[in-house]
């Protein structure tokens, strides 16, 4: 069975399935940012991914199937990735989660947006900074934080290892990465980032901030950004 070619073959719109689990991405915002639900099948537990803005296919998504929402986690903190923060943290009054070092990023977003001619809702402070080697726990499912800088200096992937699912954020994208000539970014740091993801299975399921999902196979192959 090739998990990940199950992965990327959405059910209906948006929803990708395996029994166990069941990722859920919703494309909103001016950018068309991904917004990514996961869902812990049996215990109903779920986070969501990269808030851009509130969306009411979102709210409904996890209200009528029932979901407990237990976190909200920012891949990286870029205005087109948080505008949802405040929003989501106050309905389900739960936790923001974001990497250690983009806290400025986080500050400065709502600022950010306005040079973009977008109106975003301030974000609220996160309550928990992730590092490198960090789990997140979603039901049964269990994420490890991936620190990997260089699109902002405090972006992280989230990677569950039973699943071979992976969030990329703006890091890796389908055949393409992330800018890093926005402020924060560093050519570099990205690369180095990359190599950290390439050493997961061939077969894990990308799922990234923007566009498309792909697998880490692929990217390996085709992805022409690598050295
Ligand atoms: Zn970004």
């Amino acid at each position: 069975m090739n998990i990940a070619k199950l992965h990327l073959k959405p059910l209906v719109e948006g929803l990708f399935y395996l029994g166990e689990f069941m990722v859920k991405r919703f494309v909103v915002g001016g950018l068309l940012t991904n917004c990514y639900v996961y869902v812990d099948d049996e215990t109903k537990e779920a986070i969501i991914v990269d808030p851009a803005e509130s969306d009411s296919s979102i709210d409904s998504f996890v209200d009528s199937n029932g979901l407990r929402v237990v976190a909200i986690v920012n891949t990286h903190c870029h205005f087109d990735h948080v505008g949802g923060n405040a929003y989501y943290k106050e309905k389900y009054g739960v936790s923001l989660a974001i990497g250690y070092y983009d806290i400025n990023c986080l500050e400065m977003a709502h600022l950010e947006a306005r040079i973009f001619g977008v109106g975003i809702k301030q974000s609220p402070k996160p309550d928990i900074f992730l590092n490198d080697g960090d789990v997140i726990n979603v039901g049964n499912s269990k994420f490890s934080v991936i620190h990997t800088p260089g699109h902002t200096p405090g972006s992280i992937c989230l990677y569950e290892s039973k699943e071979k699912v992976l969030f990329s954020g703006d890091t890796l994208f389908f055949e393409s990465v992330g800018r890093w000539d926005l402020p924060g970014g560093d050519y570099s740091a990205l690369m180095r980032s990359l190599e950290k993801l390439f050493i997961l299975p061939d077969d894990t399921a990308v799922y990234p901030g923007h566009g498309d999902p792909t697998t880490i196979g692929h990217e390996k192959r085709y992805n022409p950004f690598l050295k």
